[in-house]
């Protein structure tokens, strides 16, 4: 043999044991959980907490050589935090592992009967699987689903509670984006309001998060709201006040959007005669599947849909992205308002929610 095709072969078999075919292929099924520390850019205030990072629990779920990722965010409100919802996902874990994932259906069926509550947990796991089915089908998940991706809506850019110097200097550095969402429902409501319509006109949706507790408050709000060009409002009293909702609806003039008060699809019908909208989060309904039912049954019910978000990375925000070709509302700027994101999915561009084109999720790293 000469020295150059002994050189060859010498190369050919250091790379040898990588192309082995069939060797990823019989892999058996792999699921990781893992707790990320995202950072927040500016410490994060609203009506329930302040804080300057958040946990949320990432899931990786490998099979037949593709993996898929997942994320939830847990929500302190309905008593749930990052280990929590991984000792969720871990409580599954034997089930995941024999399940065929092509019966993501039957198997986040099964995944909503056994564990109670827990549902960034189960969105963890139901966005792995999606991103997973996805890649193994060679499509987006918006394809999936039959959308087309030109039909994104404008997303909001949030600007958390916080003084009145500091929420101009936010408003400024939200230029890039259309319309704002102004968190407010304490006793600082004008004033930040006031300083953020010192800085910009743009459009405003405002969101008190269950923050009044009072109807006449919520109404008396409301219509001042409106006169400072806010294009509707979301939670204005607390979850279960549906009844002194309904009554403040009959008195004001731009819609009332369901966040606190809408978690799941079994929720909806009851809050259609008090609110004009829901709002929905994969971290609320345990995934993507879960929150496509409420789309259609929010529809079905002549409601105005949203698409929302915790503070999350782009694994979570790009899963509801996928599916805001259907609804009127989007508030997808989790990712954008951390300073640590692992990956790069969906993107904005002057606001309008860009999808990524690749399979499933469609996730690079960041
Ligand atoms: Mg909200």
């Amino acid at each position: 043999m000469k020295r150059r095709d002994l050189l060859k072969t010498a190369a050919a078999a250091c790379v040898a044991p990588a192309l082995v075919p069939g060797t990823h292929a019989a892999a058996p099924a792999s699921l990781e959980t893992t707790i990320v520390r995202l950072n927040l850019q500016h410490a994060w205030t609203t009506t329930m907490s302040s804080s300057e990072y958040r946990d949320t629990l990432h899931v990786a779920y490998s099979h037949d050589g593709i993996t898929g990722h997942g994320e939830g965010a847990p929500i302190v409100r309905y008593h749930e935090d990052a280990a929590s919802a991984r000792k969720a996902v871990e409580s599954v874990r034997d089930l995941a592992l024999a399940a065929d994932p092509m019966q993501f259906s039957k198997f986040m069926a099964e995944v909503f009967r056994r564990v109670e509550g827990e549902w960034a947990g189960k969105a963890a796991l139901d966005i792995a699987l999606m991103d997973w089915v996805g890649q193994k089908l060679g499509i987006p998940i918006y394809e999936y689903f039959g959308l087309d991706p030109k039909d994104t809506p404008l997303t909001t850019f949030s600007i958390g509670i916080d003084t009145p110097e500091i929420t101009r200097q936010k408003t400024r550095e939200a230029a890039p984006y259309p319309i704002l969402k102004v968190k407010v429902g304490l006793d600082t409501d004008e004033a930040t309001i006031e300083a953020v319509r010192s800085v910009t006109d743009k459009p405003l949706r405002v969101d008190a998060n269950e923050g009044w507790k009072d109807k006449e408050e919520a109404v008396r709000k409301i219509n001042w709201l409106e006169k400072q060009g806010v294009q509707f409002i979301e939670q204005p009293l607390p979850a279960a006040m549906i009844e002194e909702t309904k009554w403040v609806r009959s008195r004001v003039h731009i819609p009332i959007i369901a966040d606190e008060a809408c978690q799941h699809a079994a929720d909806i019908p009851k809050l259609a005669e008090a609110f004009d909208g829901v709002n929905i989060k994969l971290d609320k309904s345990g995934g993507i599947l879960e929150a496509y039912r409420m789309i259609q049954i929010a529809k079905a019910l002549g409601m105005k849909t949203m698409l929302g978000c915790m503070i999350s990375s782009s694994v979570s925000v790009t899963a509801a992205a996928h599916l805001s070709p259907l609804v009127d509302y989007t508030d997808l700027d989790g990712n954008l308002l951390i300073s640590n994101d692992p990956y790069q999915g969906v993107r904005v561009e002057n606001g309008k929610l860009m999808l990524p084109k690749r399979p499933g999720l469609g996730l690079t790293p960041a």
